[in-house]
């Protein structure tokens, strides 16, 4: 069975003048139809680079050191030209943190989807039927086409740039924090939008949230980065029940109450330094667990039971 999105051994870069940033090192994971796949870890942990790649959107001076992202098989790495620009939207496309990124302020928003739909090879008929069609599965009137970016609430503008986003039926949805700067009635409202679309497409979203209840309420897999890797992946349920980690252990108890809780600002010690990240394990001077092993030498992302992943020695048998 070959599964929606395949990443394997993705390895970002920043070529900064002041040193090369390890954003992201060696990240593999998958997602399947209806996956709700959320992303968490603290600021500079290398999750927005993550998502970018996926795309291959990473902007310079970052640039895509090796691997591979398959969405249905399609290597989207390994595509260039017109052909890449085809993938982004019928693939796999993307929502960002501010709608103002994607749409256009001097354009109406109905001529703006519409022109995606006609880069993709729609004629101009059915793609203005379809704009009507892909604002009203989004919650919007179709005469919400006529309209320009600044006439709408930022909940609005961002249902449109959904709506952008999703009018290919792509099969992978990125959101990278797609909801701060909404307010909270708004946020709720939004999410609920992108759950009815994955359950009623089978598109796998792909999330990246500050917000642990969020996480735990809509996800179906969490994945925790630390400086540039993840350090554990799985189901929700396995991840919530017995997180393995110490990072994501810590986590999750300074978390007081997980249904209504936020993942904290920080844990103790500070984030690693990217241009010169830590030797073995990236996690060991924060660690109550280091031993030299971790010092010296990195663990492995490896199984550990059903669905559920984790890098530390802690469950490596030595
Ligand atoms: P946040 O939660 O704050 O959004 P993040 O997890 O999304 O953080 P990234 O934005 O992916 O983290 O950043 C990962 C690392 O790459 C950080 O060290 C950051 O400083 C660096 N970085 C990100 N974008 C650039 C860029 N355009 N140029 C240079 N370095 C960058
Ligand atoms: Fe801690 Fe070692 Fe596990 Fe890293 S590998 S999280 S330092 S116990
Ligand atoms: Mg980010």
């Amino acid at each position: 069975q070959q599964n929606v999105l395949n990443v394997v051994d993705l390895t970002v870069y920043y070529y900064t003048k002041r040193g090369v940033i390890h954003a992201v090192e060696d990240v593999s994971l998958t997602a399947d139809k209806m996956d709700f796949v959320a992303i968490v870890g603290e600021s500079g942990s290398g999750k927005s680079t993550l998502v970018y790649a996926l795309l291959n959107l990473v902007p310079p001076p970052g640039r895509i050191v090796k691997g591979s992202i398959f969405v249905d098989g399609i290597d989207i790495l390994r595509l260039s030209g017109d052909k890449l620009r085809r993938a982004r939207g019928s693939l796999i496309s993307m929502v960002f943190q501010d709608p103002f990124t994607t749409l256009d302020p001097i354009r109406r928003v109905g001529d703006q989807i519409a022109e995606v739909l006609i880069e993709h090879g729609i004629s101009k008929d059915e793609a203005y039927a379809r704009v009507g069609e892909v604002l009203e599965s989004v919650g919007l009137s179709r005469n919400i086409a006529n309209a320009y970016p600044h006439q709408l609430s930022g909940g609005q503008r961002q249902r449109v740039s959904i709506a952008a986003a999703i009018a290919l039926n792509p099969r992978v949805l990125v959101a990278d924090e797609p909801t701060t700067a909404l307010d909270v009635i708004v946020q709720k409202q939004i999410m609920d939008l992108i759950d009815r679309i994955r359950l009623s497409t089978g598109m796998s979203i792909i999330l990246i949230t500050h917000d642990i209840a969020l996480a735990v309420e809509r996800a179906t897999k969490i994945v925790v980065m630390y400086a540039g890797k993840i350090v554990e992946y799985g189901s929700k349920q396995s991840i919530i029940e017995e997180p393995l980690h110490p990072y994501t252990q810590a986590l999750l108890a300074s978390v007081p109450d997980i249904e209504s809780g936020k993942w904290p600002k920080s844990i103790p010690g500070t984030p690693p330094d990217l241009r010169n990240p830590p030797t073995g394990c990236r996690f060991h001077p924060r660690c109550p667990y280091s031993s030299d092993l971790c010092r010296i030498k990195q663990p492995d992302l490896v199984g550990y039971g059903k669905n559920h992943y984790v890098s530390c020695w802690l469950y490596i048998r030595k």
